[in-house]
């Protein structure tokens, strides 16, 4: 991917950080005019709004569908703003060409399937324009399958390229929906300096409260631009509605992050390091909550199904377990006995508490 294009012709489009705001999905006439022009009136210069939806579950709404593209050229008509959507298939990316969409993008979900991927490069292809197009990160945590995606809109011809990070999906509840694994865009930029890379940080946090902090972290490690969810109305929108911001927080957003001119290569490799430190120790402690909720639910367990609670071998068992398996990675057994010495003393106290209706219970060895 050596010779990319820029993203746009127009220098002022350009200018860093590039911001692409806009509804989750296109609803409604009125809602996506509203938006538009609240939009365009902050300054934002390119709008996005999801025509349609690729939704997890079916049943949620999926997105108004072609009628949408001509409100999206109702909205570029009326205030000049571009427009950006998501395709998924090739009959989306004709009717979004045909209708003149400035951008497009594709989502996590299709970006992890290389045949679909391989036929949205092709339809562009075929449309013969040279338009610009950002590629999500897959949803899974698999940066060959990023880059085997861009490479293949690449090779169709797709010169005006770009990367939208917007995070990882994992298992269960954590703070943020996606979780960043901010080492990873990292990556893609260190390989391929020049392709520019967006931060989402609406679908990363999949809260509104995390979006200015997100946003501020990805601009102080060199991200080129963001796109943001923003809705006139977002308590009421149709999808993603605990990540929208009105037009008017989103300029409060923007007016609070500070542009520090950041690169990837001016980023000190310990100011990096140290954000990965952060991310892990977030998940760590995330996955000790778990761990100790399901501790409470065997103590709850015990005590309804009148199980003796001691069972002495388990916790010299488990402890093995731990031991060996630190083995195999590198952490010491002596560390690793006294972190489970801590970990084992806090269950216990959980057990017990779960216990308290029986006077005098041992403590319990599920750990
Ligand atoms: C979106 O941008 O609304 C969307 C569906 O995002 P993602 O593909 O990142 O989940
Ligand atoms: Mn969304």
């Amino acid at each position: 991917m050596d010779t990319l294009k820029p993203l746009f012709d127009d220098p002022t489009l350009l200018k860093a950080p590039i911001i692409i705001a806009g509804p989750c999905s296109a609803e409604s006439r009125t809602q996506l005019l509203d938006t538009a022009k609240s939009l365009s009136d902050i300054g934002v210069r390119i709008v996005r709004a999801g025509v349609w939806k690729p939704r997890t579950k079916p049943g949620s709404f999926e997105g108004a569908g072609e009628i949408a593209l001509e409100w999206l050229a109702e909205a570029k008509e009326a205030t000049g703003i571009l427009t950006a959507t998501e395709v998924a298939t090739p009959a989306h990316v004709a009717a979004a060409v045909a209708a003149e969409v400035d951008l497009l993008w594709i989502g996590a979900r299709t970006s992890a399937n290389p045949f679909a991927v391989q036929e949205i490069a092709d339809a562009i292809s075929r449309t013969g324009r040279d338009i610009p197009v950002l590629v999500k990160n897959p949803v899974n945590p698999d940066i060959e399958l990023w880059i085997g995606a861009l490479q293949r809109l690449y090779t169709a011809g797709t010169r005006r390229l770009g990367a939208i990070h917007r995070g990882f999906s994992a298992y269960g509840h954590h703070t943020y929906r996606n979780i960043p694994q901010w080492h990873i865009p990292f990556e893609l930029r260190r390989r391929y300096p020049t392709l520019p890379l967006l931060a989402d940080p609406s679908h990363i946090g999949g809260r509104r409260d995390l979006i200015a902090p997100l946003s501020q972290q990805a601009l102080d490690i060199g991200f080129d631009g963001l796109i943001i969810e923003s809705h006139c109305d977002p308590d009421r929108a149709l999808s993603d509605a605990a990540q929208q911001v009105t037009p008017a927080q989103l300029k409060e957003i923007l007016d609070g992050i500070c542009h520090r001119d950041g690169s990837f290569s001016k980023t000190s490799e310990i100011q990096f390091l140290r954000q990965q430190i952060d991310a892990l120790d977030t998940e760590m402690l995330e996955l000790l909550a778990k761990r100790m909720e399901i501790s409470r639910r065997i103590g709850q367990y015990k005590k309804d199904n009148n199980i003796p609670i001691i069972q002495t071998e388990r916790y010299a068992d488990m402890l093995q377990s731990r031991i060996n398996l630190g083995k195999e990675i590198g952490i010491p057994g002596d560390f690793i006995s006294s972190l489970f010495s801590l970990i084992h003393e806090e269950s216990v106290r959980l057990q017990v508490n779960t216990d308290s209706t029986q006077p005098g219970a041992a403590p319990s060895s599920d750990h």
